[in-house]
């Protein structure tokens, strides 16, 4: 087995707005972080994470022009590495928290460290269509809050009948002359009072048994094909959007049955801390928050995150 000799104070998993954060914060704490930031041909382990698959950024903080997913991501990096942290652009393949120093793996290499911060995000279930990765950023989304703004006065659709679905919708009524919810089935999964809402609201219909069977459009989306669960018979709905809601899926294989998770895979933090259940492993981002899922939120956690691990390493020497 190779391997990597020196023992880091810190080792970051994940390269997101937590990541990149709690670099920035670990490294001008003068804890030299190691940032192992994904490989750039995966979708869920990029580096950036799911910033670098967003076009503009038009409400992180401090950019009131706007700034394109890609390029904010970058600008964290550079402000990380210009206060000393390394990076290493690969994929983490195993992990060893049972005993310290911590063990992390790429391959055969192993790297070791006195303390972790995991900040490998989440990403969002797709529908696997052909050209809906090529078009998320002009016209297909998967985040309201995100990219609603874009589409005042149009019609968009939203895929999905879960929680997050009926809120993306109802979110969308804000800008979207019309909002079509697509459905697989004929009822919904969500809350019975998220239902409620959603079917008083004038601006939402419902497409019930249908689901989105090709995505139009060449540079930007022009509609969708829509198939028929109970016939198969196909037709064309002709929106200007389609936001994807049918669920996400944090990053957290690499630590089943090591840290505390909850039943959708969610690591577990202490309450007002980004503590694990395992001492001097820290969490951060949308790994292990399924409700805010925004840049300005993983980026405030992965604040916490190195602010954290500093003080627990320095408690480590009193
Ligand atoms: P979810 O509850 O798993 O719902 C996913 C929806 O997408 C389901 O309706 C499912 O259809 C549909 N779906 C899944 N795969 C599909 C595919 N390939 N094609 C078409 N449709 C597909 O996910 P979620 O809505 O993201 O919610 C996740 C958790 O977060 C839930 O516990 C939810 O209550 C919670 N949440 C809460 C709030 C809130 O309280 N404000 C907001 C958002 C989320 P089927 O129904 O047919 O399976």
């Amino acid at each position: 087995m190779s391997g990597d000799a020196s023992l880091h104070k810190v080792l970051i998993v994940g390269s997101g707005p937590a990541g990149l954060t709690a670099a920035i914060y670990a490294a001008r704490a003068n804890l030299a972080p190691l940032v192992i930031e994904g490989e750039p041909s995966s979708t869920s382990d990029q580096p950036g994470g799911q910033l670098m698959l967003t076009t503009e950024v038009e409400n992180y903080p401090g950019f009131p022009d706007g700034i394109m997913g890609p390029d904010l991501m970058l600008r964290f990096r550079e402000q990380a590495s210009k206060f000393g942290a390394t990076f290493i652009t690969a994929k983490v393949t195993k992990v060893d928290f049972s005993q310290r120093p911590f063990h992390v793996f790429v391959g055969s290499t192993k790297y070791s460290a006195a303390s972790i911060i995991i900040s490998t995000g989440a990403q969002s279930l797709m529908l696997g269509l052909e050209d809906e990765l090529r078009l998320v950023g002009h016209g297909l989304s998967t985040c309201a809050t995100c990219d609603g703004f874009f589409f005042r006065n149009k019609e968009v659709a939203v895929v999905g009948g879960g929680d997050s679905a009926l809120e993306e919708a109802m979110f969308l009524t804000k800008f979207a002359s019309k909002v079509v919810l697509i459905h697989r089935r004929d009822s919904l999964r969500a809350t019975k009072i998220m239902q409620e809402r959603a079917f008083k609201n004038e601006k939402i219909s419902f497409l019930w048994n249908s689901h989105v069977s090709k995505i139009h459009g060449h540079s930007k989306l022009s509609g969708v094909e829509v198939t028929s669960t109970i016939d198969g018979s196909r037709s064309n709905l002709d929106i200007d959007g389609l936001f994807v809601a049918i669920g996400h899926r944090p990053n957290t294989d690499l630590f089943k049955g090591i840290l505390d998770m909850d039943d959708n895979g969610y690591l577990r933090t202490v309450v007002g801390s980004t503590a694990t259940n395992i001492e001097g492993v820290f969490a951060c981002g949308d790994v292990q928050d399924h409700t805010y899922r925004q840049a300005i939120t993983a980026a405030g956690s992965g604040c916490m995150a190195a602010m954290d691990c500093e003080k627990w390493l320095e408690s480590q020497h009193s």
